[in-house]
């Protein structure tokens, strides 16, 4: 029996999307397109066919493109599973105009609830970046490593200690928790497991908290110190919650605000 597609978007949606989104990207990268092109040393009319959808670009030129513009880690990841996607979509769609396959509702409705799934992965906050940020003893550093490497394609500590050129001992005490990572092995080690720059800022600070160093810094007007960590990012802060930053001014917000508060326009 042949029954006409009821899907809700048309079979070419999903490359013409595909497309739009990658443009999007560049444009948020702040690259043109011949900067782009000259970035990733394709000629910049590959860099316009990719955003026009007319053909798919490879799986190379998509990652090149997208790394380029600073997608890295799970969002590379869910990029990936788009690419899948819109390429079943393509072949699905070509076999049908050929009239070599059946219309199937099934295989569209499928394909649209992946990409939706996918889509809505794109907007989620990095997970490894969300568990870093709760890190509060050495063994969930330890974890957090193990996850990075896995999601590398390194699944035991002998595999992530050859990646990154450490001793196996060294990553075993770290991840059973034996000891903590020095900042400076540890950084490089994240980064030649793929960690995004967020990543391994994440990696770092999570380690300063661990160290539980603490910033030297004093707030002059109560000579109170502040309660940080030593290399904290942002203002100053002491217990009482007085904020400030070395040149001795509020931060932005806060200047921003005394002047709306004070009819000041800027
Ligand atoms: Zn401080």
């Amino acid at each position: 029996m042949t029954t006409t597609v009821k899907s809700a978007v048309a079979p070419e949606f999903y490359l013409s999307e595909f497309a739009g989104m990658l443009a999007e990207v560049r444009w948020e990268a702040g690259l043109t397109v011949r900067a782009l092109g000259r970035a990733i040393r394709h000629h910049h009319s590959r860099v316009v066919c990719a955003e026009q959808g007319k053909t798919q670009p490879t799986w190379q030129l998509t990652v090149e493109f997208l790394r380029r513009c600073g997608v890295s880690g799970d969002k590379l990841l869910v990029w990936s599973t788009l690419w899948d996607i819109t390429r079943q979509a393509e072949r699905r769609r070509k076999g049908q105009v050929r009239g070599s396959l059946q219309p199937d509702a099934e295989f569209w409705s499928e394909i649209q609830e992946q990409w939706q799934r996918a889509k809505a992965q794109l907007s989620w906050p990095d997970s490894l970046v969300t568990k870093l940020r709760m890190v509060s003893t050495k063994r969930e550093l330890g974890l957090a490593l193990l996850e990075l490497g896995s999601r590398a394609g390194y699944t035991s500590v002998r595999q992530i200690a050859d990646r990154g050129g450490v001793p196996k001992t060294t990553v075993h005490d770290w991840v059973i928790a034996r000891r903590l990572p020095d900042a400076e092995r540890l950084a490089a080690l994240v980064k030649d497991l793929g960690a995004t720059r967020d990543e391994w800022e994440e990696f770092a600070a999570a380690l300063r908290r661990l160290s539980g160093q603490r910033c030297d810094a004093v707030h002059e007007p109560s000579a109170r110190p502040c309660m940080l960590s030593e290399y904290h990012r942002g203002s100053h802060r002491t217990l009482r919650g007085d904020e400030w930053l070395d040149d001795g001014t509020l931060d932005g917000r806060r200047l921003h605000q005394a002047s709306v508060r004070l009819g000041v326009h800027s």
